[in-house]
């Protein structure tokens, strides 16, 4: 039977990735019964919202979604498609692969992690009091009432950590481990620090992990985990953090294996999964058939194994992995010089893709 998935294209470059991940993903002889919805800029301009009904139905209908990068406008009231997305669908973990091609220019060739970062807590919250407002003044003088005074000139974030958020998240991280051959989970945190959010991340952690003996389980305070990753990546599998450290150790991830074009993800949530690159719109690119769609075909890989489709995943994965280790029909970021005239586009990339899966 065909899966049943919703299709978001979003704007600047991600039309482009998402057609070409779509021929991919249906190369693999896998029957997918695709629900094409909008997000972004293009449908705010013709309907005043980035982020129409339909698509939030279709998502909730299908429980997996599969999403093209969208722009978020600075300073124009304009919200965040990934922010509505994440508080709708519940979409709690965010897992991030990160394995460095053979082929593609990196100083970490043996990084092969895996980053789980809680989606809902801790500072990104969202609540914040600000310098000057009579709710910051409020708290303060709570604050002040604990023997917890904060300067007058402070604008303040909240940091909460949940028994329930980390469970969940840490659960997560295990899981995945489990089901994809994966053997050791680091959780990350700053507990000698921040006792009672880190502290309780840490403390869930270790209750949870004897529920999964046959993975290995291991901490790291946040700061010595970034320096043991660019010097010894090779020791790290699984990696949960609380969302801020989470945030920031996705990005390093994606540098350490060669780009931002190279860096997939899967949102899984209570509601629905939705699985996009790590990248953005890249605007400045879109129309021009020049982008690698790696990510977002990699993030595909995730899906399919999420539909439990492996063997089709197995095969893009390889497939990919052998394009870009013969480096010749690769996209310009992937070549010695940027304006290496051998490059190919979005679309070759995709046809080559294709080339090597029926070989
Ligand atoms: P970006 O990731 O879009 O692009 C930054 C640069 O990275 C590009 O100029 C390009 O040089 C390179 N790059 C990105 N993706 C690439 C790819 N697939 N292949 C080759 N090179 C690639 O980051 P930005 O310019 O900061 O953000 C643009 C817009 O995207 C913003 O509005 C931002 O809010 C939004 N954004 C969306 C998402 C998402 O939808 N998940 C994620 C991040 C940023």
């Amino acid at each position: 039977m065909a899966h049943e998935v919703t299709l978001i294209p979003g704007d600047g470059t991600g039309p482009e990735l998402a057609d070409a991940t779509r021929r991919v993903l249906e190369a693999t002889g896998v029957e997918f019964d695709w629900d094409e919805q909008p997000a972004g800029v293009d449908v705010y301009e013709e309907e005043g919202t980035p982020f129409p009904d339909r698509t939030l139905d279709s998502l909730r209908r299908t429980k997996v979604g599969i999403k093209g990068p969208t722009t978020t406008p600075v300073g124009s009231g304009f919200r965040s498609v990934n922010v509505l997305l994440r508080k709708e669908l519940d979409l709690y973990a965010c897992i991030r692969p990160c394995k460095a091609y053979e082929g593609v220019r990196t100083r970490f060739p043996e990084t092969d992690i895996v980053i789980v970062r809680e989606n809902t807590e801790d500072l990104y919250a969202g609540i914040e009091f600000e310098k000057g407002t009579e709710d910051n003044r409020k708290l303060r003088e709570f604050l002040a009432g604990l023997g917890a005074p904060v300067r007058e000139d402070a604008g303040i974030s909240i940091k909460p950590i949940s028994v329930f958020g980390s469970e969940r998240i840490v659960r997560s991280a295990f899981e995945y481990a489990q089901a994809n051959g994966r053997t050791r989970v680091t959780a990350a945190h700053k507990a000698n620090i921040m006792k009672f959010s880190d502290g309780l991340f840490l403390e869930i952690a270790r209750q949870v992990a004897p529920d999964y003996p046959d993975i290995e389980f291991e901490d790291r305070i946040i700061d010595n985990l970034c320096n043991q990753l660019v010097s010894r990546p090779e020791e790290y599998d699984v990696i949960v953090l609380p969302n801020l450290y989470g945030d920031i150790v996705s990005d390093l991830g994606a540098g350490m294996i060669g780009g931002l074009g190279l860096a997939p993800g899967a949102n899984i949530g209570t509601e629905a999964a939705v699985f996009e690159a790590t990248h953005g719109s890249a605007p400045k690119y879109k129309g021009q058939n020049k982008v690698n769609p790696t990510a977002l075909m990699l993030s595909g890989v995730l899906m399919l194994r999420h539909l439990d489709e492996r063997d089709a995943a197995d095969r893009v994965e390889n497939a990919i992995a052998e394009v870009i280790r013969k480096g010749e029909k690769v996209t310009y970021d992937l070549k010695p010089t940027r304006d290496d005239e051998t490059a190919v586009g979005t679309s070759e990339f995709a046809d080559a893709l294709i080339e090597e899966m029926n070989q």
